[in-house]
């Protein structure tokens, strides 16, 4: 029981090459559709991580732990669909123009965020392990993006300025942390990167870097200063997100 595969740098390697391929086959129907566009959804992200992180998944695809080490699996991707500025239709990234008023007039969006419940945080506290977090940005922010740079990192589920956050959150009627990539609270959080690659639209995908027990956070910027009280007193908790209105 429990007989886990070896996980080499190879097999990581064809991997993300078969999720490159994958994700990329049907990009001309994505754009004939305006379809949203992800590099890596997330089933595909918890087995990214089971590979990393020599584990299983544990075959429920939503109940239970992401994978059997009890990790946390979390994706972000930034291929995200821009917004026309003339009919505010949602416009898929690889497409240069919008598809229903045929406008050039389109704004970048990159807002997407780790969901992270409060509830499960604090209730499973001393069971978790850890929240592997994917990180998918195209290097250039236009449609005409050709390569892709995916990073994971590693975050303690006891570090505590993310326990301060998800005590806070949960004192809020929205259980839901919306946890920005590459933001105050991530850095404070201590974030170990895990692996950082490239993955182009053709070609084979380059690993600049994979180690899975890698513990030196990454250097928390210059610009943030602040202490975690500091920081949790000035959050707005998702209030300032607005609300989502359905498009006429
Ligand atoms: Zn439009």
């Amino acid at each position: 029981m429990n007989k886990l595969h070896d996980v080499t740098i190879g097999s990581l390697e064809e991997l993300l090459n078969l999720i490159r391929k994958k994700a990329f086959l049907l990009l001309e129907y994505y754009k004939m559709y305006n379809q949203p566009f992800n590099i890596i959804d997330s089933v595909d992200n918890e087995m990214l991580h089971a590979c990393m992180y020599n584990t299983m998944c544990t075959g429920s695809g939503g109940s239970g732990w992401d994978t059997l080490d009890k990790g946390e699996s979390k994706g972000s991707d930034r291929c995200q669909s821009r917004k026309c500025l003339d009919c505010k239709a949602k416009v898929m990234f690889f497409l240069d123009v919008c598809p229903e008023c045929n406008s050039g007039n389109l704004k970048d969006i990159a807002d997407s965020r780790w969901g992270i419940s409060s509830t499960s945080h604090l209730k499973y506290q001393g069971q978790l392990k850890s929240y592997r977090l994917t990180l998918v940005e195209p290097e250039e922010n236009n449609f005409s993006c050709k390569k892709f740079r995916l990073r994971v990192w590693s975050i303690d589920a006891d570090n505590e300025h993310l326990m301060a956050y998800a005590e806070g959150q949960n004192k809020q009627k929205s259980k839901g942390i919306n946890f920005m990539p590459l933001s105050e609270s991530f850095y404070m959080s201590k974030p170990c990167l895990h692996l950082d690659a490239i993955l182009p639209i053709r070609g084979k995908v380059k690993i600049n870097y994979f180690d899975p027990e890698n513990n030196v956070p990454v250097d928390l910027p210059k610009k943030y200063s602040r202490t975690t009280e500091e920081v949790m007193q000035a959050k707005t908790w998702g209030k300032d997100r607005g609300n989502v209105t359905r498009r006429k």
